[in-house]
């Protein structure tokens, strides 16, 4: 905060469910933070119900249609927020200076440019939107570093991983601080003790049916598929410089135990907290302030016991999957990412099965072999192969399920 003014938060994604919980941290704390921007893809009417509460001085919406919308629906209502629609305007308005903050809630690779941009800037970047790490992670941190940008996880590992590392943690050095190895947690999702031979007719209103948290639809089938912490061992690799071998992944069924950090001398220090996502959210904003984030205080014994588990690859295919495209490298974790987006949508749709999900993303990593990464151009490229390569196996799939 400077001089004791609210920082200027501008939310990328406002109208979804880190979006959504942003705000509601920021409307119990408007005397140490202000709304410069709101974004959102395609729902006008949440994003001008939240410019009506937040009176932020800009909004951008995924078109201009949309734009013209808004823009003429809150000027009837008295405001005069400046509305734009596009991807373009999208870039603009993360990199704009009227926010110090920027929190990073698209889902999915639409959100690599504005993030990009957000981190040119030399901001503080409330990251959410981890598949822009898994795309481009060497991108990424190689410009946090050249811009003297500051990122603080919002993923609530992440954010346990990082309030449970010291002060002064170099990610180019973590045996300097004696960190031996993170241990990520996961739920397992609604499948985790479900028959494998039921999950072939597993519906996507069954896989979005989180039995601790509620998310977005993407994200909600990548934690039944586990690829959601495929892609998290990733982001964990990027954000704290580990390598794969030192991030391990356990089942944990209760979520309240949300990372660890094991150090040398045999410490493992762990944040808990309820799973409300509100509390990762308010720990970033105010950092390293505390702030109240409307969470509910964790009732151990009402949580009464912890459990751990290893992970079953059999059941979570796409777990392996990313540790292997991260080995991999070059633009592995890009092609990876695109066809998950792909085939999670493919399912959404009802087009093809829950298991093939990880059939498809499997053939799609066979038949393209990694290929080194030296620009955004790159990692652009390899996530339209992926998209192509996936749409074309989806096909087939579809077509076999019909036959
Ligand atoms: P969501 O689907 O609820 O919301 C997505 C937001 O992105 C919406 O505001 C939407 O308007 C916007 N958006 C979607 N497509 C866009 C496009 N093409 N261009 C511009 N904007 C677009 O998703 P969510 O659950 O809030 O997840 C957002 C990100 O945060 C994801 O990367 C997810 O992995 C990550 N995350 C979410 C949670 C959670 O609890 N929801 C937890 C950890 C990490
Ligand atoms: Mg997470």
């Amino acid at each position: 905060m400077k001089g004791g003014a609210p920082t200027s938060v501008t939310v990328l994604g406002a109208t979804g469910s880190i979006g959504v919980s942003t705000l509601d941290v920021i409307a119990r704390n408007t005397d140490r933070f202000r709304v410069h921007a709101l974004t959102a893809h395609s729902n006008v009417d949440l994003l001008f119900r939240q410019c009506l509460e937040f009176r932020p001085d800009r909004a951008v919406v995924g078109s201009e249609g949309l734009a013209e919308l808004l823009s003429r629906r809150l000027s009837a209502a008295g405001l005069h927020t400046d509305v734009r629609g596009g991807t373009e305007e999208l870039r603009d308005v993360a990199a704009a200076s009227g926010s110090d903050v920027v929190v990073a809630g698209i889902v999915g690779a639409a959100g690599l440019a504005p993030t990009l941009a957000a981190v040119g800037c030399g901001k503080r970047v409330l990251l959410a939107n981890k598949e822009a790490l898994v795309m481009a992670g060497a991108l990424f941190m190689e410009a946090v570093r050249r811009h003297g940008a500051e990122v603080l996880p919002l993923d609530s590992e992440h954010n346990a991983i990082f309030q449970c590392l010291p002060g002064g943690y170099r990610r180019d050095d973590p045996g300097a601080s004696g960190v031996r190895r993170v241990l990520l947690t996961a739920s397992g999702g609604p499948f985790r003790e479900v028959d494998p031979a039921e999950l072939e007719t597993v519906t996507p209103e069954q896989a979005c049916a989180h039995p601790n948290w509620v998310m977005g639809r993407k994200i909600s089938v990548d934690s039944a598929t586990m690829m959601n912490k495929g892609l998290e061992l990733a982001e964990a690799c990027w954000l704290f410089g580990l390598a794969p071998e030192q991030v391990e992944v356990i089942v944990h069924p209760q979520s309240v135990v949300h990372s660890l950090v094991e150090y040398r001398d045999g410490s493992v220090l762990a944040q808990m907290g309820n799973p409300d996502m509100r509390i990762p959210i308010a720990h970033a904003l105010a950092y390293p302030q505390r702030v109240d984030s409307g969470g509910d205080p964790l009732d151990l014994l009402r949580v009464a016991r912890l459990d751990f588990e290893a992970p079953d690859d059999r059941r979570f295919p796409c777990l392996k999957l990313a540790r292997d495209a991260l080995d991999a490298g070059g633009d592995a974790c890009a092609t990876l990412n695109a066809a998950n987006e792909e085939a999670v949508a493919a399912f959404l749709d009802g087009r093809i099965g829950f298991m093939d999900i990880g059939r498809v993303l499997a053939r799609v990593m066979e038949q393209l072999p990694a290929v080194a990464v030296t620009s955004l151009d790159d990692v652009m490229a390899a996530d339209q192969r992926g998209r192509v390569r996936t749409r074309a196996l989806v096909a087939e799939f579809e077509a076999g399920r019909r036959a």
